[in-house]
This record gives structure tokens, sequence and C-alpha cells, in this order.
């Protein structure tokens, strides 16, 4: 007899978003968090594209505000533009977002343990250990985000990589709200510097990279107005994709960020790990219908054959641009412009997958226009990857 069917570790979004699937499947399930509140302190920039609601409801009061497009500036500040009609992407008040999807998953049913810490995951005997408790459970789901133990209990041998990311959410004058302003700094490739307007007066600025916490940020100091005031600052991490990473072992699995379930080229994890805890509850229940774990392998096959293509196409071309220099950029930047590329991302660019706008371009020819500075050895690369 199990104290639960499903324990989950972390009520972060996926953690949550797991436990609402299976709760909602008529299992019992309990989630531990080590905080006492959810969802705090704010470690994101909240931003996520429209295709979230083909999987999830927002509601209206967790959405601050909507963007149209990006003014991406190279590191001479040449600009390129992209942008649409419509909305594309949803900046969200990421911590209340936090609490609704943790109250969802109480609503179903959902048993919580909050200021629980869990100190151990015994993946033998499908067991977890807090301060002052052993708990048993049929299947265990790790989402304890990008530095879970468990991740690396699994995965003894992997050179587990994340990147530091920093963020400051300041009050600022007026803002343009429409669109999203990136920033390519050579020292910080292949990550790059965001500012998200959240209000006409409030922003998120942050980046992420493999550069020191120093030099990064000094690059956030740079790029404030002389009038911006921080309000509140922010560390964390941001795990890197491995296709090598196992998320699967016995009864147990790792989803969100403590699979490196995240975009290479953006690290935005909601929602690649949002479908991925839908993929691994139907799994899950299915396993515990047949009382067969194979189930649970196939929630780590799927994941692949969904994933896989798409993220190595962008490791390649961060790859390409981590070795770019301030001049290779401006000139792809120009000649990007030169060639109205900014239409073909309008029209093709996609913040989830980047494949179909790699093959416009391939197809378009444009792509050969940057061959001095991409070489064909890497055009080749990317070709393969398509
Ligand atoms: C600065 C920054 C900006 C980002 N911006 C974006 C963005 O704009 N869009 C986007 O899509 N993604 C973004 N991301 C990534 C996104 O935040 C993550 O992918 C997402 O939070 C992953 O959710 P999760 O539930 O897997 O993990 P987390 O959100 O990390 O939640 C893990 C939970 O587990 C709990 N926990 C950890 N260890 C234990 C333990 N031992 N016992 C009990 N509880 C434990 C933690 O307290 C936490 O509540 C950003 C990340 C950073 C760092």
């Amino acid at each position: 007899m199990t104290d639960y069917d499903v324990i989950v570790v972390g009520a972060g979004p996926i953690g949550s978003t797991y436990a609402y699937h299976m709760a909602n499947k008529g299992y019992s399930v309990a989630i531990f968090d080590m905080k006492n509140r959810i969802g705090e302190p704010l470690q994101c920039a909240g931003i996520v594209s429209t295709n979230i609601t083909l999987t999830e409801r927002l509601p209206e009061e967790i959405i601050y505000n909507k963007v149209k497009g990006a003014k991406i500036y190279s590191p001479n500040k040449t600009l390129l533009y992209v942008k649409k009609e419509e909305t594309v992407a949803y900046v969200l008040d990421r911590v209340y977002y936090d609490k609704y999807l943790f109250q969802r998953a109480l609503d179903a049913g959902t048993t919580p343990y909050l200021s629980s810490r869990v100190l151990d995951v015994d993946m033998e005997n499908t067991s977890i250990k807090t301060i002052d408790n052993t708990y048993t459970s049929k299947i265990i789901a790790v989402a304890a985000g990008p530095v879970s133990s468990t991740s690396r209990k699994m995965n003894p041998d992997l050179n587990d990589e994340s990147f530091t990311a920093i963020q400051y959410t300041l009050d600022t004058k007026k803002q343009d709200t429409q669109n999203v302003i990136l920033e390519v700094h050579n020292e910080l490739l292949p990550g790059f510097l965001w500012k998200i307007p959240v209000t006409d007066t409030k922003q998120r600025l942050g980046l992420f990279t493999d550069a020191s916490y120093k030099t990064a940020d000094n690059l956030l100091r740079n790029a404030m107005n002389d009038d911006d005031i921080i309000i509140e600052k922010h560390t964390g991490l941001i795990p890197k994709y491995n296709k090598d990473k196992k998320i699967v072992y016995n009864n147990t699995i790792l989803i969100g960020d403590s699979a490196s379930q995240i975009k290479p080229t953006t690290g935005g994890g909601l929602i690649v790990g949002s479908n991925m805890a839908r993929l691994a509850s139907d799994k899950s229940d299915l396993m515990l219908k047949d009382n067969d774990n194979n189930h649970l392998l196939e929630y780590e096959r799927e994941y692949h054959k969904r994933y896989d293509h798409e993220f190595k196409a962008q490791q390649n071309v961060q790859s390409i641009i981590r070795e770019l220099s301030d001049d290779d950029f401006d000139y792809m930047f120009e000649q990007l412009q030169e060639h109205d590329v900014d239409k073909i991302i309008s029209e093709y660019g996609d913040m989830d997958t980047q494949t179909p706008l790699l093959k416009q371009l391939v197809k378009s020819g444009i792509i050969f226009k940057l061959l001095p500075k991409i070489g064909v050895r890497r055009l080749k690369n990317i070709w393969k990857s398509l």
C-alpha cells in the first residue's frame, strides 16, 4: 500500500500542471515544495508565445501585456524589426501564473505539502524523504527546477550545464509596449539581452549567458536609462538541452527544467514543459492502469521524437552565432534588411519552432548571401538538421 498514487516534487508551473492532470484523472496526488509562497520570488521574463493557448487556458488577469513584434539590435545597433499584425506573445504575471496553476491542482484534489523540502528521492523504492517523514507512491514526478539533485542522480555521468540568467524589474519612463527589445552582445553569446515591456512604466530587463556574472551584470547596468529604478533583481539558471539526458528511471520521471526541457535559442521553458507535463500525465495514466512502466519510457521516446530535431537545429544556429564577431553581425543584419528578411521572419518566424524559418531562408536563397560569414561547412550542418 502506498501513501499516494503520485508524488510530485516541485510546485513550479510544470509540477503543478502535471499534478493537476493526474488529480483530474482521479489519482491521489501529493505535491511538495520547499517554498511556502508559491511562485516567489519572480525568476522569469514571463514571455510566452500565443501558442500557449493551444494547451492552456490563460485567465485574462494573468496577462500583463500583449506584444506584436521584436526589435532586434546587432552589437553596433543595426536594427532588424520583425512584427505581425496580431499579438505574438503574452507578458505574464508569472508569480500569479504559478499560484494559479498550483491552486488549479489543489482544486482538482491534489494534497499540498508546503515548506517541505524533499531531501532525497529513492528511485529504487519509489519513495521520497523529507526532514520528518518518508512517503511512498507508484510514480514520482520530479519537477524541481534546474538544480534538482534527482536529475543529477538519474544522470550521474552527464555534464549537465546551465546558462546563468539575471533579471532586473525596472521602473522606467514611458516605453514602447508593443515590442520586445532584444540586443546581441558579443560577450553574451549565444545568449542575449532582453527588454520586456510589462506596462507603460515597468520593464523586465534581463539576459542569459555563459559569461561571468560580473560581465553580465555590468552589461545590464549599461543597458539601463539614467532615470530607470531597479525594483527587483533576480538571478537564476537556464538548463541547456542535452539529448542524452535520461528522464525516466524505474517509476521516477523528470519534467520541466529538471529534464532540461527548454528551447535552446530563447531559454523559454514554459510551453515545452507544459506540453511535456501533459504528455507525461497521459503516459502515467496508462502506466497506472496497466501496471506497466514501459508507458513511462514512451514519455521519454515521444519527448525526443517531438523535440530532438527542432532543438538540434536551434543548437546548430547557436554554435554558429557563438563564433561571429560584431562586424559579422552587422554584415548579417544589413544583408537581412536589404533582402527584406524581416518580412520572411515576420511570416515564418515562430518563438517556439525555428526550423520553418530556417527552411524558408534556405529556400529563398538568402542564407547563401550570408555564406562568407557562416561558412560552407556550417551551412551544411544547418541544412542537415532541417
Ligand atoms: C531569468 C529567467 C527568465 C526566464 N524567462 C522565461 C520566459 O520569458 N519564458 C519562458 O517560457 N521561460 C522562461 N524562463 C524559464 C522558465 O522560468 C522555466 O523553464 C520554468 O520556470 C520551469 O518550470 P519548472 O516548474 O520546471 O521549474 P521551476 O519553476 O524552477 O520550479 C521548481 C519548483 O521546485 C521547488 N523545489 C526545488 N527543489 C525542491 C526540493 N528539493 N524539494 C521541494 N521543492 C523543491 C522550487 O521551490 C520551485 O517551486 C526563464 C528563466 C529564468 C531563470
